[in-house]
């Protein structure tokens, strides 16, 4: 393969040589084959010429004065910037030359004195394509070199990749796994939750439905016992007027006792009437203004007040979605407690108002006898009473009359007292 560009030179040849006849003859005929030769006569020249500026190809004399031809191709073979130049032996025809020698050290070929012009040119041409060859073959190994290389590169970074995605993989699915678990258990857990929702409002509507029942019976019942009571009642009283002389003293004392005990029954009664009836009554809550109900109230209870020279104050109240007679029983039995359970000095009853985030927080205050705390919660409930009837009058029906009312306005009820301190009743209205 000759890759040659006429008009460039063919290749650079160094000719070492002692005879200066030879020199010349191979010198004309390789310019005249458009080569570049260089001349030399001893092979120390050689070295420093090739060291200087390495030729294409060398034709080397064997027979030389100092150092032969074998010697300067060992020197040659020795330097790498030197090693790769191809060498040709030139032999004399009456000279010893050892072949196995001359390619021991390194040289590619050689030509035997005298000169067969075409002969020389074609080994040369031939060596120089073979070296050519051999410098292409050297740069596409490196190329290709470098391309496996980068290639294995490619590959090893592509195996990472494949590692970590194939780690994300997994953890993705462990995620997966987890969640489907997780979302079983929610499953299950909201499926418990609407059970237990629906067993709840079943139940509620059964307690609901007993509740209605049961206030329906009381109803019923204290109506239809108000009647017999009231002529049990008139005929102890006709008894005691028309038979008043035939009476001894026990005998009127048995009376009275009948009496009073009919209208001890007639106050629980209109009580139990009272508590059933506010369950019962289903008028829609509209806005009514809370100083209506409590002056509605006081007018109620202006006899008691005025006997016990109590002072019941109030501050500006708001206005709440309520039912006006449910009010008006709900601070008319609280202000009624707090005259009713006063000490010695005469009660001082205020009632405030204060706005909180949703609802209003209203608070019945009095300087009465107070309420131990371990009774705090039961005189919410239907018929607890802390006291006698000698000591105080009473059904123990008021505050949970109160409870019912705030409750069915959506709000609650408690109270916060020490014996002796006063009590302060607080609840909340929408
Ligand atoms: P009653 O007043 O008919 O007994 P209530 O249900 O109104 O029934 O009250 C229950 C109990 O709570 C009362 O017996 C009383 O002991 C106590 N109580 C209620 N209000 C007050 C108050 N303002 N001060 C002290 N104790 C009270």
């Amino acid at each position: 393969m000759n890759n040659h560009q006429p008009g460039t030179p063919l290749g650079n040849i160094l000719v070492v040589d002692d005879t200066a006849e030879n020199l010349r003859l191979l010198s004309t005929m390789l310019t005249q084959r458009g080569y570049t030769p260089r001349c030399v006569i001893n092979g120390k020249m050689a070295l420093r010429a090739c060291n200087s500026n390495p030729p294409d190809l060398i034709l080397l004399d064997i027979m030389m004065p100092e150092m032969n031809g074998y010697e300067v191709c060992q020197h040659l073979k020795l330097e790498p910037k030197t090693r790769e130049i191809p060498v040709i032996f030139i032999s004399a025809k009456d000279e010893t030359f050892d072949k196995v020698n001359a390619f021991a050290v390194g040289a590619v070929d050689y030509i035997s004195k005298p000169f067969q012009f075409e002969e020389v040119l074609a080994r040369i041409e031939s060596h120089l394509s073979l070296r050519n060859l051999q410098k292409q073959l050297k740069e596409q190994n490196m190329l290709l070199q470098e391309e496996i290389t980068s290639r294995l590169a490619v590959e090893k970074t592509l195996q990472e990749k494949n590692q970590i995605l194939q780690q994300e993989i997994s953890t993705r699915r462990a995620v997966e796994k987890a969640l489907q678990e997780q979302n079983l258990v929610l499953q299950q857990e909201i499926s418990n939750r609407q059970r237990a929702e629906s067993a709840l409002l079943k139940s509620n509507q059964e307690l609901a439905r007993s509740n209605a029942e049961l206030e329906q019976f009381a109803y019923v019942a204290s109506h239809d016992l108000q009647a017999p009571l009231a002529t049990i009642a008139s005929y102890a009283q006709l008894l005691e007027k028309r038979y008043k002389d035939q009476l001894d003293t026990q005998g009127s004392k048995f009376i009275g006792n009948i009496v009073q005990g009919c209208t001890r029954m007639q106050t629980l009664i209109d009580d139990l009437l009272e508590y059933s009836r506010v369950g019962r009554s289903r008028k829609p809550l509209e806005l009514t203004d809370c100083n209506h109900a409590v002056e509605q109230a006081l007018a109620n209870l202006q006899g008691a007040i005025r006997e016990t020279k109590a002072v019941v104050t109030y501050s500006e109240l708001p206005a709440v979605m309520g039912d006006i007679s449910q009010l008006t029983q709900l601070f008319q039995n609280l202000v009624s407690n707090a005259i009713k359970y006063r000490q010695d000095a005469p009660p001082v009853v205020h009632i405030t108002a204060c706005r909180q985030e949703e609802n209003w927080l209203i608070s019945v205050s009095d300087n009465g006898i107070g309420i131990a705390p371990q009774h705090q919660k039961r005189i919410f409930q239907i018929f607890q009473r802390l006291h006698t009837q000698r000591e105080y009058s009473g059904t123990g029906i008021g505050l949970a009359i109160c409870q019912k009312i705030v409750e069915l306005h959506g709000g609650c009820i408690w109270v916060e007292s020490e014996p002796e301190q006063g009590s302060t009743f607080h609840f909340t209205l929408l």
